[in-house]
């Protein structure tokens, strides 16, 4: 497909999306916001919220992504600004603090975000790498999900997969990643996240259907 037809083709798919937020979802659960921090520098680091745009919209030229790693918050409650503040507090292998939320994306379970909400983090608004795989490749070329919620103890809420199905399509869609790229935390390094009971084949056989519809020639 040439580049002016897939730019073309992911217009439509974002105005189909923005059209079906305007249709279904509520003010109080519209979720698909997008907060970021103007600049981008290691040393910015604050949270602005607003815009109606979708989350997985950017006003930078994209990376080149090649996977999503998906993760659980590990914790029953949570929000981007206090796993912000948390990361924030954090040191790499040279001592020098993060630069705030590892994530490129979070969805809430209604305790401390809006059940069902995407938020995409500065990471994602700057398409910058993430910190939040434990391997330098998939952070740099991974985009990280987290949901909220503890998945070893219960599975996610029916709106967090709801989302979560929508986000990853949208992503596979647009970057061409297909189902065998689309891992969870657990199969990078030794952690128990996303949880046993993350649906993540689901999330990968979506995501091949998505990659596939793309990536399949105009003719
Ligand atoms: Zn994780």
């Amino acid at each position: 497909m040439s580049v002016v037809a897939g730019i073309l083709l992911w217009s439509l798919l974002v105005g189909v999306c923005r059209s079906e937020n305007a249709l279904i979802l509520v003010p109080d659960s519209t979720g698909f916001v997008q907060v970021g921090q103007s600049g981008g520098s290691e040393s910015s680091g604050g949270l602005r919220s607003e815009s109606s745009k979708p989350p997985w919209s950017t006003d930078v030229a994209e990376n080149d992504w090649k996977y999503i790693v998906l993760h659980h918050s590990g914790t029953a409650a949570g929000s981007v600004e206090a796993i912000h503040r948390e990361h924030r507090s954090r040191r790499d292998a040279s001592g020098n603090n993060w630069l705030g939320i590892g994530y490129h994306f979070v969805i809430g379970n209604g305790n401390g975000m809006t059940d069902g909400s995407v938020v995409g983090t500065f990471r994602w608004k700057d398409q910058i790498h993430g910190a939040h795989s434990g391997h330098a490749v998939f952070n740099a070329r991974g985009i990280g999900i987290c949901l909220i919620g503890n998945f070893e103890e219960r599975a996610p809420t029916a709106k967090q997969m709801a989302a979560v199905r929508k986000l990853v399509g949208m992503l596979a869609g647009r970057f061409s990643i297909s189902g065998d790229r689309v891992v969870g935390h657990s199969s990078i390094r030794a952690t128990s996240c996303p949880g046993k009971l993350f649906p993540l084949k689901e999330l990968r056989e979506i995501a091949s259907k998505e990659a596939m519809v793309l990536t399949q020639p105009a003719f």
